[in-house]
């Protein structure tokens, strides 16, 4: 054996994470015999997808991977490691493979800026002089989202290469996969969408099929997102979409409760704490769906995505928008994993016992339909957006605005009874004040961390949130909390609909900080071994049966 492989590294990585059971049969009631016959031709296609992915990532990862998958006798960590983070790279972008000698594979110490999108050795001046040279359809290939740029050997300057020739090989067995998978498909609008991403897939035109993407009916049992999308492994730039996959099942009971807040916006929008004047009239609810996932595949290393919001080309959300996608199974994960592992070190072990699921998932809910509340626009400057006027503080502030807000609709909710039958009001703050903690502890210098590190020093000033120093928990102070939240949801919306960006950085500084006390309850969950996040083992076989 002399592939050296640093252990102490993977382990590590691997000790942050714990396995979720993701996509078993309790999902698949409400699909056709179409629809469940369909699986595992979608499943074939997710491991397509995952093999363009490795090639995107850096030029030696599929070397790397066909060298690992060919030791005998396999190493399951090793393996483990690849499947999750799809390279040799783990969290905090760490390196957890050395090279390997003997085959050649020099792993570098980061992965690549320019991912394996660009030649190894392009610089960002090299690539720009080059854009600088072009016109017309030349520049806009050199600067697509689904085209990769290749040294040319003839005249070693760049050129472009479309994604359906540079990854040919696997997209036109997953494109006659799509089409196989449509004629068994029940719903039309899924069927429609399935044949047009195939298309897409040989043509390399997306635009088409986004849109039939975002047409997908709310009334299909079965859901797939499958295509390039994020660029975030294109660090030079952030333009090459990498392709990803899911394959989901509808939820159709949470989706019950998101049309009930999406049919309440306006009378939730009129019951703000604040002036007339901070009230828009004539909202839109915001494109939500919920969904069980079966199968990923491609860009969705971990940490898992719980949530996604797509598409971000331009031209199709010009024509119908976007969506937002929330996979409940996995927040159920991640709840069960880490923050019921949270609540129990740093809450009062009485409240402990009211942090539920529902309440956290509910509030996920009305957090992403609360983006859509409070102000936009500056109240006294109707054609300034309050993002243009709050500038870097902006995504904090929204982030914020989403959870206080959603935490008090959630209040107007339970009063007048929409929300009957599930969590009590208890349950809502004891559970999202252990989820502060889970967000805090990614660190204050992401929107929301810091937004929600805010609201915790805001509520516990106004006495909503106490702490014990002889037990070292914190606990909801039931007759304090509901005034609380009322006066941070009037700050927040007069700080934004003010848009006066000095007032705001007063109130960013003195909140958005991390007490000694909280510093203190983060380093206890780290000592604790809590894990960070979790990662799928699909109920999914080999063959796609369930
Ligand atoms: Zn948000």
């Amino acid at each position: 054996m002399t592939t050296a492989t640093s252990t102490s590294a993977l382990d590590k990585q691997l000790a942050r994470f714990k396995e979720i059971q993701v996509g078993g049969t309790q999902y698949l009631d409400r699909l056709s015999d179409g629809d469940r016959k369909a699986i595992p031709l979608l499943v074939q296609v997710g491991k397509l997808i995952d093999q363009i992915y490795i090639r995107q990532l850096w030029s030696g990862n599929e070397r790397l991977h066909a060298h690992i998958h060919s030791k005998s006798p396999r190493d399951a960590k090793l393996d483990l490691g690849l499947q999750l983070f799809k390279g040799p790279w783990g969290l905090d972008e760490e390196k957890f493979i050395e090279s390997v000698k003997e085959a050649e594979i020099h792993i570098p110490h980061d992965p690549p800026q320019h991912g394996n999108y660009y030649p190894d050795d392009i610089s960002k001046q090299e690539y720009s002089d080059w854009v600088a040279s072009l016109t017309g359809q030349a520049k806009k290939e050199a600067e697509s989202y689904y085209h990769v740029v290749k040294r040319d050997p003839a005249t070693g300057g760049l050129k472009t290469v479309p994604y359906s020739e540079e990854y040919k090989d696997f997209l036109e067995p997953a494109a006659a996969l799509l089409k196989q998978a449509a004629e068994l498909v029940s719903d039309e609008s899924l069927e429609k969408f399935l044949r047009s991403r195939a298309e897409a897939f040989l043509t390399n035109e997306y635009v088409d099929s986004d849109v039939d993407w975002l047409r997908i009916s709310k009334e299909s049992a079965l859901d797939v997102t499958c295509g390039p999308y994020e660029n975030y492994t294109d660090k030079m730039l952030s333009i090459r979409a990498a392709y990803e996959f899911y394959l989901h099942a509808r939820d159709f009971a949470s989706s019950a409760i998101l049309a009930k807040f999406s049919d309440r916006l306006q009378d939730m929008e009129d019951q703000l704490p604040v002036d007339e004047l901070y009230k828009a009239k004539g909202l839109h609810p915001p494109a939500i769906i919920t969904v069980n996932q079966l199968y990923s595949g491609g860009d969705v290393a971990v940490p898992m995505t719980a949530a996604y919001n797509l598409p971000n080309d331009e031209a199709p959300i010009k024509i119908a928008g976007s969506k937002l996608v929330i996979i409940k199974n996995v927040q159920e994960g991640k709840f069960e994993k880490v923050l019921r592992p949270i609540a129990q070190q740093v809450l009062d072990p009485e409240q402990v016992k009211k942090v539920q699921f529902e309440a956290f998932f509910q509030h996920v809910l009305m957090h992403e339909v609360a983006h859509s509340l409070g102000p936009h626009f500056l109240v006294r400057h109707k054609e300034t957006k309050v993002r243009s006027a709050l500038e870097e503080y902006h995504s904090a502030m929204e982030e914020a605005k989403a959870d206080i807000v959603g935490l008090y609709a959630v209040g107007l909710l339970l009063k007048d009874g929409t929300l009957s039958g599930g969590p009590d009001a208890e349950s809502f703050y004891m559970t999202y004040l252990a989820s502060a903690f889970r967000s805090i502890r990614f660190g204050i210098t992401e929107a929301h961390g810091l937004g929600q590190a805010m609201q915790f020093e805001y509520l516990k000033e106004q006495g909503g949130f106490a702490y014990d120093a002889e037990t070292e928990k914190f606990s909801v102070v039931m007759d304090k909390i509901e005034d609380a939240v009322r006066s941070l949801t009037t700050r927040i919306l007069v700080l934004q609909g003010d848009g006066d960006k000095q007032k705001v950085k007063e109130f960013v500084d003195q909140y958005g900080i991390i007490s000694p006390e909280v510093k203190q309850a983060l380093a206890t969950l780290e000592d604790m071994g809590v894990p960070v996040d979790v990662y799928p083992k699909y109920r999914i076989l080999e063959d796609g049966t369930v």
